[in-house]
């Protein structure tokens, strides 16, 4: 990450989680930030729109690499930060993901848990997993009116509603004066790099970078311990 320390003028191509998320930190560190999306601001050409609403760690680490974990553990202590700088409210609660699963899939399931047993023993940092019974899991989520006979609880996961946040980021952005533009694909290609970052050379982005960023996330809420089935 590469700090700017003078105002720029930036472009960002995209505006999906990450182009919104970026534009929101530059312009609030008082640069002049347009960006160039292809679709609407409804985000339908972004994987935001239908994902990005589970903050859950844990269970990602039965996918994903330690490193991608630890970034997940943190945004979840960033998400209520940055909702709360937000001019629409944002749904987001942290009671938890639960994982069920049917009888015949038991095999699949102690795999998994091996997996989340194993991840913790290489972050300490993650939530212990908690093995529920059919009793416990109506506990935790009635809603599944005792279809499940066993699961597993982990605690302290997020959800958040990814809808709400495309579109309070959206306003937050309109309002901090980022100049939105909609329905106008680009490519890096069509941007000259300011007098200043050309003689700084690589140093600096150069206008009209796009950026990704990696999350994770499932859905839930609590009970009774105990350990991998
Ligand atoms: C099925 C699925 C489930 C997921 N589930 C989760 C989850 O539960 N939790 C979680 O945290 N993450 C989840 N993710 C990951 C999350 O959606 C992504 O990490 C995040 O959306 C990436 O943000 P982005 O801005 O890079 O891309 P996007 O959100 O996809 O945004 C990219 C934007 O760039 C625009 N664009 C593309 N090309 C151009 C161009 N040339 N000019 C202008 N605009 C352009 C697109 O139209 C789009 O709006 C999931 C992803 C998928 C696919």
């Amino acid at each position: 990450m590469i700090a700017l320390t003078t105002p720029s003028h930036i472009a960002i191509l995209g505006a999906g989680l990450m182009g919104r998320l970026l534009a929101l930190e530059l312009a609030r560190e008082g640069h002049r930030v347009e960006v160039f999306e292809a679709k609407s601001a409804d985000a339908d050409g972004a994987a935001a729109r239908v994902a990005a609403a589970m903050l859950a760690p844990l269970a990602e680490s039965a996918i994903t690499e330690p490193g991608v974990v630890r970034m997940g553990q943190y945004g979840l202590t960033r998400w209520p930060e940055l909702i709360a700088q937000l001019d629409e409210h944002v749904f987001f609660q942290q009671n938890g993901t639960l994982v069920v699963w049917h009888r015949q899939d038991m095999a699949d399931a102690n795999r998994l848990c091996s997996l989340f047993e194993k991840n913790r023993r290489i972050n300490p940092s993650l939530p212990a997993l908690q093995s529920l019974g059919a009793e416990g899991l109506n506990n935790v989520e009635p809603a599944l009116q005792g279809r499940f006979q066993q699961g597993v609880y982990l605690p302290g996961e997020g959800q958040l509603d990814n809808r709400q946040l495309l579109a309070a980021l959206e306003k937050t952005l309109t309002r901090l004066g980022v100049q939105l533009h909609w329905h106008t694909p680009r490519e890096t290609t069509d941007f000259t790099p300011a007098p200043q970052a050309a003689r700084l050379g690589d140093r600096l982005p150069r206008p009209g970078r796009t950026h990704r960023m990696a999350s994770a996330a499932r859905h839930s809420r609590r009970s009774g311990a105990r350990a991998c089935p």
